[in-house]
C-alpha cells in the first residue's frame, strides 16, 4: 500500500514556515509583505478562489488587497491598476486572477505585470529564468508539486518521470523543476502515443490533465511516486483527480490524495512566492 502525502499538513509548515519569515520581515523593514489581487468581473469560482488567498494572507500577516472590479472593465483601465501597483513599493506580489473578463485579452495584462512581483510565475522573463536555470519567480502548483516530492523522500536524480499535461500553469514548468533536478523528463499530453506504456516506465508521475481518473493501476510501476494535480468531479458530482486513487493506491509507493494534495500547497507556495518577492526586492 502507498504512503499517502499529506498535502494539507505539508501546506500548513509551509504557512508556518511563511508566517515566521513575515514576522522577521516586519521586523527588519518595518512593513509587512504586500499580496494585491486583481479579480475582474463576476465569476463566482474565481471569487471563492480569491476569498480563499485573501484570508490565506491574512493569516500569515500580510498586508494587501483585492482590487474589485466590473465585468466592463476595459483592457485600458485593466493595465493601468497593473501599473499603479507595479509602481507602489508597499506592493510585493501582483496577481491577476484568471479568467478575465469576455473582451479582455488577459496576455498583455499578465506581460505588464512586473516579473519581480509576478507570484504566479506566469510573466514570461520568469519562464524564461525557470527554463535557463535563472533565479525568479515560479508557479505555485509545481512548486507545491516538487515540496510534496522532497516531503516524500523522492530520490529524483537520474529518476525517469513521466508528466502528463503540458499546459503552462502546471506540466510545462513542472517538466523544468524535475529536470533541474537531475530527473529524466519525459512531458506527455494528448497526442502521446502509447500513453500507458509511457507511464508504466516512470519512477515519478505527476498527472495534470483534467481528466477524472484516468491513470489507471496498470499504468503504474510498483512503487512509483504519483501525484495528482487534477481537479475533476466524478459521476456523483465528488472531486477526483486525474488518477484512478482507489485502483492505483495499492500500486504505488507513495500517492497525493484529492482532495488533500495538491491543492492545498497551491496557495501556500503563492504565500511563500509573495514573501520570497518581498524579500528579492529590498
Ligand atoms: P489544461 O491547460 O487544460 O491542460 C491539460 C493538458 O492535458 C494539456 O496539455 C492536454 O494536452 C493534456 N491532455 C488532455 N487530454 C489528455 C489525454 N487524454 N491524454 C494525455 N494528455 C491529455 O489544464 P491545466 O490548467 O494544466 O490543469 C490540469 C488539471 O489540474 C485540471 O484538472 C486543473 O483543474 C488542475 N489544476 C489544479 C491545481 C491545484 O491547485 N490543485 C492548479 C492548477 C490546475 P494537449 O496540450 O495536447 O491538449
Amino acid at each position: 500500500m502507498a504512503k499517502l502525502i499529506d498535502g494539507k499538513l505539508i501546506a500548513k509548515a509551509v504557512r508556518d514556515e511563511v508566517a515566521s519569515g513575515v514576522k522577521d520581515f516586519v521586523a527588519r523593514h518595518g512593513r509587512r509583505p504586500g499580496l494585491h489581487v486583481v479579480l475582474a468581473g463576476d465569476d463566482a469560482a474565481s471569487a471563492v478562489y480569491v476569498r480563499n488567498k485573501e484570508k490565506a494572507a491574512e493569516e500569515v500577516g500580510m498586508a494587501g488587497a483585492v482590487h474589485r472590479l466590473p465585468a466592463s472593465v476595459s483592457q485600458a483601465e485593466l493595465l493601468e491598476l497593473v501599473q499603479r501597483l507595479n509602481a507602489d513599493p508597499t506592493v510585493d506580489g501582483i496577481l491577476v486572477q484568471l479568467p478575465l473578463p469576455k473582451g479582455v485579452s488577459s496576455e498583455p495584462v499578465l506581460d505588464a505585470v512586473d516579473p519581480a512581483k509576478d507570484v504566479d510565475g506566469f510573466h514570461p522573463v520568469n519562464v524564461g529564468a525557470l527554463w535557463t536555470g535563472k533565479p525568479g519567480l515560479v508557479p505555485c502548483t509545481p512548486r507545491g508539486c516538487m515540496r510534496l516530492l522532497h516531503e516524500a523522500g523522492a530520490a529524483l536524480v537520474g529518476a525517469r518521470a513521466v508528466v502528463i499535461g503540458r499546459s503552462n500553469i502546471v506540466g510545462k514548468p513542472m517538466a523544468a523543476l524535475l529536470l533541474a533536478e537531475h530527473a529524466t523528463v519525459t512531458l506527455a499530453h494528448s497526442r502521446t502515443r502509447d500513453l500507458p506504456g509511457v507511464c508504466l516506465q516512470a519512477d515519478v508521475i505527476v498527472a495534470a490533465v483534467g481528466r477524472a481518473k484516468m491513470v489507471k493501476s496498470e499504468w503504474v510501476e510498483p512503487g512509483a511516486i504519483v501525484i495528482d494535480v487534477g481537479m475533476n468531479r466524478d459521476e456523483h458530482g465528488k472531486l477526483c483527480g486525474d488518477v484512478d486513487f482507489a485502483g492505483v493506491e495499492p500500486v504505488a509507493g507513495a500517492i497525493t490524495p484529492v482532495p488533500g494534495g495538491v491543492g492545498p500547497m497551491t496557495i501556500a507556495m503563492l504565500l511563500d512566492n509573495t514573501l520570497r518577492a518581498a524579500r528579492a526586492r529590498l
